[in-house]
Order: structure tokens, then sequence, then C-alpha cells
């Protein structure tokens, strides 16, 4: 593909257009591939932040006020349109995070269209319940629960903006969504094509800025619900602020998920495992398998094929199909990642492939492996959101699991196995939300997603979304006399 020219129309859209105010700090976007400004938006001024608000407000009776079919039937169509233009939002995505075409295309408009359309499909059966009581009964009503805020990571951007305003206008609410500045474009299309689909102004908006900007939203007294995919530093300040208003929240944080391969586990397919659990979308997917548990019987064979199919990755240009592992998504991110590797060496970690940035414009780091790393190393213990897989190693099952849940967080966790019994019984002693048996990663919009421990609150995705954009009124109905004490 030729590089699109992905500059927006203007920064935000509020009240269903575009709008700009130049008042507001620069960000510059910086295609990852070659570290080139493509494009320039501007932070949200507290005047953006209010109109965005104060839009959103305004329309949320009208919207709550359709029946879940006609705001369905929104969604449905925002996911045909995403469908159809699947290729522009993709190379869109691409100039955004710098993830390859070949991700892109499969992984991004294609996922926001599964939530608009799974999400339409189910607003017309968001109903509550009847609870008979002898003649007396008790009803249920699903009803909204307001504004919601969204704030997004800069991994997966059209993604996460659809993740979480599909459910949250399936159920009748309204959103601001906060993009991450990094990666600000892809926001603004699913805002487009929303309005394009029939959503009325004020449904969905975007506006654009750093961490002040998203603190702003998450205290404004309007605000019913904070929806935050980041890290567990920013959970941690946006849940206190959450918290001040008694908002409902979903946290979809940070991890440092372990993959357990057993002995009789099929190699080929623990690799293919590892490498999608370590090495998609340039290693920054917070679900990422990044503590490798090898049992000791293949642990060799296992690095022995790793290193074999590492030299497979072609590294190149985003926008060509063939290029199959792109750049992180920032210099910093990248810095980050550098500091991670070097006290992975300091620590007697042993590098087994990548390690050193490639000596080219934008910001590459190619496929790195430690061996013989354990579990007090640097490396083994916090997120490094990068291309860095660690492989340890391990005798038996028990100690495999106790060590796998040594850590504070708890998002993801999967296991390589041909014994099923082992499979099952593994998966159910390990502390985590999004769980996977004999593959990794994989996350359709059917199954819920989210973390437990310090990794977040709330799912997101399935039905289990529905209970974190609605709330249950229950009404009691007396049928006979009322019979008081006095
Ligand atoms: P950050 O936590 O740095 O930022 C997340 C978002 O929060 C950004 O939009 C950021 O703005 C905003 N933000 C920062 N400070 C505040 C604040 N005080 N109040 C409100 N909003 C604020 O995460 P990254 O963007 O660096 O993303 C990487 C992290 O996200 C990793 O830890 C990763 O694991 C996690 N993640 C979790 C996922 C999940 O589903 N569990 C999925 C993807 C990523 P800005 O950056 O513009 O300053």
């Amino acid at each position: 593909m030729r590089r699109p020219d992905a500059r927006p129309k203007a920064s935000h859209f509020i009240d269903g257009a575009h709008v700009e105010d130049d008042r507001g700090a620069p960000i510059d976007v910086i295609y990852p591939a070659t570290g080139e400004t493509v494009a320039k938006v501007h932070a949200a001024t507290p005047e953006i932040v209010n109109r965005a608000l104060e839009s959103a407000d305004r329309a949320r009776k009208d919207w709550a006020g359709l029946t879940g079919t006609e705001r369905g039937r929104v969604l449905r169509r925002a996911a045909d349109i995403m469908r159809e233009r699947n290729l522009e939002l993709s190379g869109i995505e691409t100039i955004d995070t710098g993830k390859p075409l070949s991700e892109t295309l499969v992984a991004d408009a294609t996922s926001a269209a599964d939530a608009l359309e799974y999400f339409g499909g189910l607003g017309g059966s968001l109903t509550g319940e009847h609870v008979q009581l002898g003649s007396d009964f008790v009803y249920t009503v699903r009803e909204p629960l307001g504004l919601c805020v969204g704030i997004g990571a800069w991994n997966y951007p059209t993604q996460i903006a659809a993740w979480k305003g599909a459910p949250a206008l399936a159920c009748g609410n309204t959103m601001v969504f906060k993009p991450s500045e990094t990666t600000p474009l892809s926001a603004l299309k699913v805002a487009e094509i929303l309005t394009e689909a029939g959503a009325p102004p004020g449904v969905y908006n975007v506006i654009q800025g750093a961490g002040d900007v998203g603190a702003a939203l998450v205290s404004d007294p309007r605000v019913a619900k904070v929806s935050l995919t980041g890290s567990v530093p920013t959970g941690r300040k946006v849940y206190a602020a959450a918290a001040e208003g008694i908002r409902n929240v979903t946290m979809e944080l940070g991890g440092k998920s372990p993959l357990l391969i057993f002995d009789d586990a099929d190699v080929e397919d623990a690799v293919g495992g590892a490498i999608l659990g370590n090495f998609y979308s340039s290693g920054q997917v917070c679900s990422n398998g990044t503590r490798v548990f090898v049992q000791k019987g293949v642990k060799e064979r296992f690095l022995d094929r790793l290193s074999a199919r590492l030299g497979n990755a072609a590294l190149g240009d985003p926008l060509d199909e063939a290029t199959t592992f792109g750049p992180m998504v920032s210099e910093r991110q990248l810095r980050i990642v550098e500091d991670y590797i070097a006290k992975g060496i300091a620590e007697g970690a042993r590098l087994v492939a990548g390690g050193e940035r490639l000596p080219r414009d934008g910001f590459w780091m190619p496929p790195t492996v430690f061996a013989d790393v354990t579990d007090g190393m640097t490396i083994a213990r916090e997120e490094i959101f990068g291309p860095v897989l660690s492989v340890l190693d391990f005798d038996d099952e028990d100690e495999a699991v106790s060590r796998a849940n040594d850590t504070p967080f708890g998002l993801s966790a999967g296991v390589f196995t041909r014994d099923l019994a082992r499979g099952h019984r593994v998966i159910g002693r390990l502390e985590a939300g999004s769980c996977w048996i004999n593959t990794y990663n994989l996350s359709p919009v059917e199954a819920p997603f989210g973390g437990s421990k310090m990794s977040g609150v709330g799912r997101e995705n399935s039905k289990a979304a529905v209970d974190h954009y609605s709330q249950l009124k229950s009404v009691y109905v007396g049928m006979g006399p009322v019979e008081a004490p006095f």
C-alpha cells in the first residue's frame, strides 16, 4: 500500500462534527516506522473538554429513549461501514501505531466491527426479569448508566475505541472517548463512522490530549462511568479519581502473564503460541505471555525451534503486506524496552535472540529472547510492553503453578499440554482472567476479556460487558392490602 495521507479533518469530534481549536497544545503524530511527523492535532482545552461533555450529556435522554433494536441498528450499520473501509482504516491504524498492515487488516477495524455487530445484535435483548412473590412481584429494568468516559492506550486505538463504545452505546449510554496522545487518529474514524451510520450528534465524541485531559474527564460530575485501558499506575489514579464521585469503573490494565509449556506439548504449537503471545504487535499487547515456563525435558527443543522460526520474521515497511513484524510505537517505549533488556543482561539472563535496536530510522527492536531467566529478575517481574520473551524452566506442575501465580498481576495465562485433564486442572489453578489452552491471545468479542488481581476490574466484550454499562432498577409491586404495624 502507498502511504496514506492520515491527516485528520480536525483534532476532535464533538456533537456529530469535526471540531478544531488550535489553542490546545500541539501533538505530533509520528509514524513509528520512520520517525517522521505525519500529522498534527491539538490537545483539548478546558473549553473543548466541556463542550464534549455537554454534548454527550445533552444526547443522553433521546438516545436512551430509543428501543434497543433501534440503537443496535446504528451499531450494525457502523460495523458494515467499517468492514467496507477496512483497507483504508487499516492503513490509518498502521500509520498511528506502526503495526504491519498484515496485522491491522485482520485485527483492528475488523475487531472493532465485530464489537459493533455483536453489541448491536444484543441491543434488542437487554431485558430485566420478573420475580413472582406470591401475588406480589418484583421486576427489574435494565437502565443505562449515563455519560461514560473511555480512555485508551496506544496499542489498539481502533479496537479500544470500539470495545468501549459499542457496549456503552448499545446499553443506551453516551460516550466521550480520549485516545492516547501517541495514537490520536484511529478513534476519530470510529466517531465519523458511527455518525455516518446514524448515531445522533453527541452520542459518541472523541477529544485529544494527554493525562491531564483524561483526568479532567474522570473527575467531572456529569460522568457516570469511566473505562480505562492503560497501565497499573494510571489505573490507580483513575480509579481513585472515579471513587471521589462513586463512579462505575472498568479497568483494563497491565500484565506479566505466564505461559506454561509441559513436556508433552506439541512443541511446534507451543512455539507458535509463544510467538503469538510475545511478538504480535511487536510485543505491545497487555495479555502477552511474557513469562514462558518451559518444562525441562522440552526446553532445548523449544529454544531451538523458537530461534529457527524467529528467522522467518519479516521486518520491513509496515505498509507492505509481506511484513510480519513492525517497529515499536515510539522512541519513548523503545527506550523503556532497551532499559529492561540491559537489566536482563546485567542480572544474568542469557540473551539468545535480538536485544539491539536496529540501525535505521524509526523505532525498531527485533524479537528478543532471554533464556535462563529466574523468578526474581526484573524482566520476569515487571511489564516490559515490548518484544521481549523470557524463558524460565521448571520441573513439575505444582512448582510451575505456584511460580506462575507469584505476581501481583492477573490478566492472562496459557497452558500447552496434550493431557486434557492437566490443561483444565492447571488453568483452574492459575490466577488470571483471560486464559488459553493450546493456543494464545485469541480474544473474540464473544469471550469476556479482563484481568484479576492488579490487572483490572470488570470485563470487556461478551454479555458480561452489559453488566458494566448498565444498572438494574428493581421494582416491588404490591398487589394486596398494605400491612403496617400501626
Ligand atoms: P498509560 O497508562 O500510560 O495511559 C493510558 C491512557 O490513560 C492514555 O490515554 C493516557 O493519556 C491516559 N492517562 C494518563 N494519566 C491519566 C490520568 N491521570 N487520568 C486519566 N487518564 C490518564 O498506558 P499506555 O498508553 O502507555 O498503554 C500501555 C499500558 O496499557 C500497558 O500497561 C498495557 O498493559 C495496558 N493495556 C491494557 C490492556 C487491557 O485490556 N488490559 C490492553 C492494552 C494495553 P496519554 O498517554 O495520552 O498521556
